[in-house]
């Protein structure tokens, strides 16, 4: 029943977004790939039409940036493959990618969720999963705020599901906007479409491990989901809760994502250190973590204004740690 209204919610929207918007034939496909006239090499990670037109979403492996290539920029060089990781294996990227592997046993927490420890600042992270209440507004213009002038643009990483999207249009249109006029800089990280939970269930039946959970349509839908309103997908993950196991987290992986956790969710009580991956929530559930946060900038105020405590791309920051 629940799953029929979702269908049903996903359909208007799409109607409201507009049938040509629409995506078709969205799947996984990784090739190597040049972009014409360049010598940049790439690796394409997924193929669909649009506007009956072709398209391949595609990562740089040197600087893990995800971007949308018609058809017409790229020259394919060669077929799809299996073993995406047979591609570039000296590559940031897939160090990052065999990196998060390593950490995939843990129930809560699995994949990289630590980067940076000797520099002074962290990395936000702000899950979007599913909510009615709206986008804590007031947070993101506390956190420019602080930074305005400091850092610009503040790079802001967001986890968002699906269905947030679908509920949050106008939300979603604010965040873009502050993205376009460069005040801070969205990294956009898929976490699920549904983002199932139940109270009632233990952490290791609940979100992604639930029985009913299919795997493949949390990543692609919410993927496609993202494309059609207009942002793009990062080449990281987040699990709904954090919660994981090898089975679900290796079939993630499959699609070329890097899983992300985080050991500083400030309203679960942990502290937020340099280099740390810290977690808060902007959907309007947890009111705690987005005060703990402002607090904590508020405590470094002498230090951001001298430039000595910053926030920091998760992109980067990865990079850096897989590469030394
Ligand atoms: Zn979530």
């Amino acid at each position: 029943m629940k799953k029929r209204l979702y269908l049903l919610l996903f359909l208007i929207c799409l109607m409201l977004t507009g049938f040509t918007q629409t995506i078709k034939n969205y799947h996984s496909f990784f090739a190597e790939a040049t972009l014409r006239n360049q010598d940049t090499r790439l690796l394409v990670i997924r193929k669909y039409n649009q506007q009956s037109k072709l398209f391949y979403l595609a990562v740089n492996p040197s600087t893990l940036s995800v971007c949308i290539y018609p058809e017409r920029k790229l020259i394919i060089t060669s077929d799809s493959i299996k073993s995406f990781a047979s591609l570039f294996p000296n590559s940031t990227y897939i160090k990052a990618w065999r990196m998060a592997k390593q950490f995939e046993k843990p129930l809560q927490d699995a994949g990289i969720s630590h980067a940076l420890p000797d520099r002074h600042g962290v990395i936000l992270t702000i899950d979007l999963c599913p909510s009615l209440k709206p986008l804590d507004r007031i947070f993101f213009l506390g956190v420019m705020n602080q930074l305005d002038n400091i850092q610009q643009p503040i790079p802001i990483t967001i986890s968002v599901s699906g269905l947030w999207i679908l509920r949050h249009p106008d939300d979603l249109d604010w965040l873009k906007r502050l993205d376009a006029q460069n005040k801070i800089s969205i990294l956009w990280v898929n976490h699920s479409f549904h983002h199932f939970y139940n109270k009632n269930l233990p952490l290791y039946l609940n979100f992604m491990l639930w029985k009913k959970t299919n795997v493949e349509e949390e990543v692609l839908l919410n993927e496609i989901t993202m494309l059609e309103n207009g942002i793009t997908p990062s080449i990281f993950f987040r699990f709904p809760g954090l919660v994981s196991e090898s089975k679900v987290f290796e079939k993630v992986m499959s699609y070329g994502l890097i899983p992300i956790g985080s050991d500083a969710w400030l309203a679960k009580g942990e502290r937020a250190d340099n280099g740390n991956i810290v977690l808060v929530h902007a959907n309007g559930n947890e009111p705690l973590g987005i005060q703990k946060f402002i607090f904590i900038l508020h405590q470094n105020e002498k230090e951001i204004k001298k430039g000595d405590w910053k926030l920091f791309d998760l992109r980067e920051s990865i990079i850096k740690e897989a590469v030394k």
